[in-house]
């Protein structure tokens, strides 16, 4: 990808123009998964359900194991919401499953507006890493990378990047930070595809050069492999403008 790329996906624009017509400046996860996917950032499969009966026609399609969560324009954060389970294995579990997040979410945040179940493909676990954008008031738009988890929260290991950047200068940004081993594989793990997440980087460069009323990106977690990477949670704020 070339590092002024400038053509912009249309089926994102669509996403993004919907959301603000609707005056909703946080995007719904599936609506952010498939803007990036529009973007080349490979995501899970997923669709949204409106019934228990859907959930489980959906997951059948998707095939076993699932992960159910929440979908909601008031609910940012899922799991404090008791909106995501993960490793469903069968018809029932999915029933049993779909019954608690509502129950969880109804008794935690009784006034949310609930637009359905996610029902999607549970990705094989791996090395999580955080890769974000925001657009800064001083230097515009921006990348950052991260290790999941307490990595960034307690020991705030990121490292940033103004965009557009080039590819050597993501590579830098995974090399740079001090949790950076952990993706090269050491005694009996395998080293994790370093190429594949610097793609991730440049295409997160690419969705805030292109995008102006994209505030902030967060894929968290991204998980990363042997081979290629995949976004399973994605966030995406809007600019107030
Ligand atoms: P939250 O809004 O709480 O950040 P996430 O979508 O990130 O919700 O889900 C919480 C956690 O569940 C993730 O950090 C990840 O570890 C796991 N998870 C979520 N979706 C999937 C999935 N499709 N496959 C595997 N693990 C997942
Ligand atoms: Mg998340």
């Amino acid at each position: 990808m070339n590092k002024f790329t400038t053509s912009i996906p249309t089926k994102a624009r669509t996403i993004i123009q919907k959301a603000l017509q609707n005056k909703r400046y946080e995007l719904l996860e599936p609506e952010a998964k498939e803007l990036i996917g529009d973007f080349g950032i490979t995501t899970t499969r997923h669709t949204v359900a409106s019934s228990i009966k859907e959930a489980i026609q959906a997951a059948t399609s998707i095939g076993y194991p699932v992960v159910l969560k929440i979908v909601s324009p008031d609910i940012s954060h899922k799991t404090d919401a008791g909106g995501v389970k993960v490793g469903i294995k069968d018809d029932e579990g999915v029933e049993v499953a779909y019954e608690e997040i509502m129950k969880n979410v109804k008794k935690k945040m009784p006034d949310a507006r609930i637009d359905g179940i996610l029902v999607e493909e549970m990705a094989i676990p791996s090395t999580e890493v955080i890769v974000g954008g925001l657009r800064d008031p001083q230097f515009g738009p921006a990348v950052m990378f991260g290790l999941g988890g307490i990595f960034v929260e307690i020991y705030k290991d990121v490292s940033f990047r103004i965009a557009p950047l080039e590819e050597c200068e993501a590579l830098d940004m995974i090399q740079e930070i001090k949790g950076s081993k952990v993706l090269k594989g050491f005694r009996n793990t395998e080293p994790l595809d370093i190429t594949a997440l610097a793609q991730t980087i440049l295409k997160v460069s690419n969705i805030m050069v292109s995008l102006e009323e994209i505030k902030e990106i967060d894929l968290n977690p991204v998980l990363v492999y042997p081979k290629g990477v995949k976004a399973v949670d994605a966030r995406i704020l809007l600019s107030r403008l």
